[in-house]
């Protein structure tokens, strides 16, 4: 989509430090981390947020769950402890209208 930032980080477009690509998913350091392991994974293609959410997405979905995974695995946090994360709306503070997980670890996060 035209002017949305993380489908330009997904493209190219504006950079960013990507930690994992494939042709569904991409992933990249949050550039205002709140842990030391702060990744956002995103799909390639144009999702506004979970309420946007459709049948045709489900793939992608279990896909980022994957690779959430694989990052925690990578980033040596899968037995010390993660955090994935979606916001969705005013409320809970999205503030990029492209679906995001948030990644957190490396520290004790604080409870929710
Ligand atoms: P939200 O509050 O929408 O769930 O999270 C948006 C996240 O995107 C924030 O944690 C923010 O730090 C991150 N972010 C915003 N702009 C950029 C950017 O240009 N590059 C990167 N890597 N992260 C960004
Ligand atoms: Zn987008």
């Amino acid at each position: 989509m035209k002017d949305c930032l993380f489908c330009k980080i997904a493209n190219g477009e504006v950079k960013s430090e990507i930690v994992y690509e494939d042709e569904m998913v991409t992933a990249f350091n949050d550039i205002n981390p709140k842990a030391p392991v702060h990744i956002l994974i995103i799909p390639k293609k144009h999702i506004a947020g979970v309420n946007s959410l459709e049948e045709k997405n489900r793939e992608t979905i279990g896909q980022i769950m994957l690779v959430a995974k694989r990052l925690a695995a990578e980033k040596s946090v899968s037995e010390s402890g993660y955090r994935v994360l979606v916001n969705s709306g005013p409320d809970s503070g999205q503030v990029v209208e492209h679906l995001h997980f948030h990644l957190l670890g490396g520290e004790p996060l604080k409870p929710i």
